[in-house]
């Protein structure tokens, strides 16, 4: 098969390279992989996180169809349409006996700690392998593992209920886009922050820029702010965060993009009754509530490229005319 690698940690390093077909035991699925949705974490993949093996073959979210099944596996077979499960899990330890994979003590991520869906074919234990409703667009299939489910996990965690007021900064990325429209699917009234005017189409009742988020969301609610912000784009957005996040507020965040380390009033924190959480991708569970919920979902799409073209799909990422989400699109 042909799969993108690299092993130097730079990304002009990455090249198309022919492999050997990965092997299929008899609880394992492989997949003719279709779409893969490429975000910041393909980049810190080449270039930071601690990667196995090497060479190693990248790509964190991706959706198929099945090309051959092991002898044991029951949930999906030949010509299914798939996506996958994206965080590795022994199922053992107390975390996941909670149904909490996510964070599993002996876990890793597909795509990271193994190769990942950046190539032709991927072989995958049953339990990563979620079959998919037929009329699924494929762009929002590949999107569902990472993106898709870290914003469903984060409204989850975060109990919004129908009636309140979500704040979503960095509207127009993948996780982003996710949860504008989640978020109005769960009855929220949703305020987009981002310079992206197409959000509304998507479900944004107000898009707003950075600089006036706070006399928006002021006016919006009629100065009780909001009930919950998510909120990943790290220390130089944090205070702009936290500044509109009103009593009983949730702020959420699953990102560090300008920076780790923030500032925090806790005066503030404990006179408002808040709470802050961190979100790390979601569970089989909400994958599977989240592919029924999403069927109708959307996702605009800035570029496509194929996987010859994976290098520069990558370096796309922080390109400074980026307007959607970027899928590789394998075959
Ligand atoms: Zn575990």
């Amino acid at each position: 098969m042909k799969a993108l690698v690299f092993e130097r940690r730079i990304v002009d390093d990455i090249k198309i390279a022919e492999y050997k077909d990965p092997e299929v035991r008899s609880h394992d699925v492989l997949i003719r992989v279709k779409n893969v949705g490429v975000s910041p974490v393909d980049y810190l993949t080449v270039t930071l996180l601690n990667v196995n093996p090497i060479p190693h073959i990248p790509g964190v979210e991706f959706a198929g169809v099945v090309e051959k099944v092991g002898e044991h596996v029951k949930s999906v077979k030949v010509g299914d349409k798939v996506t996958i499960f994206g965080s590795i899990f022994d199922g053992t330890c107390d975390m996941c006996m909670e149904g909490y994979e996510t964070i599993c003590r002996n876990g890793g991520r597909i795509g990271i700690e193994t190769n990942g869906g950046m190539a032709e074919l991927i072989s995958l234990e049953e339990k990563y392998v979620f079959k998919l409703p037929e009329e699924y667009d494929w762009k929002v299939a590949s999107s569902l593992p990472v993106s898709g489910l870290t914003a469903y996990h984060s409204l989850k965690e975060a109990k919004l209920h129908a009636g309140e007021t979500l704040v979503v900064f960095g509207a127009s990325g993948g996780t982003g886009q996710f949860l504008v429209q989640l978020g109005r699917k769960m009855g929220a009234k949703v305020i987009a922050v981002s310079r992206k005017n197409w959000l509304k189409e998507l479900g944004a009742d107000v898009v707003v820029g950075y600089e006036n988020v706070e006399e928006v969301v002021k006016n919006y609610t009629n100065n009780k702010m909001a009930d919950v912000v998510v909120n990943s784009l790290g220390s130089a957005f944090w205070e702009k965060g936290f500044s509109v996040l009103g009593n009983k507020g949730r702020l959420v965040t699953f990102g560090d993009i300008t920076g780790a380390e923030v500032k925090l009033d806790l005066r503030r924190l404990y006179l408002s009754h808040q709470i802050i959480m961190g979100i790390f991708r979601g569970n089989r569970k909400d994958l599977l509530e989240l592919m029924e919920l999403c069927k109708e979902c959307k996702i605009k799409v800035w570029k496509t490229f194929t996987l010859d073209e994976g290098r520069d799909a990558i370096n796309s990422i922080y390109d400074k005319e980026r307007d959607g989400k970027i899928i590789l699109e394998v075959s």
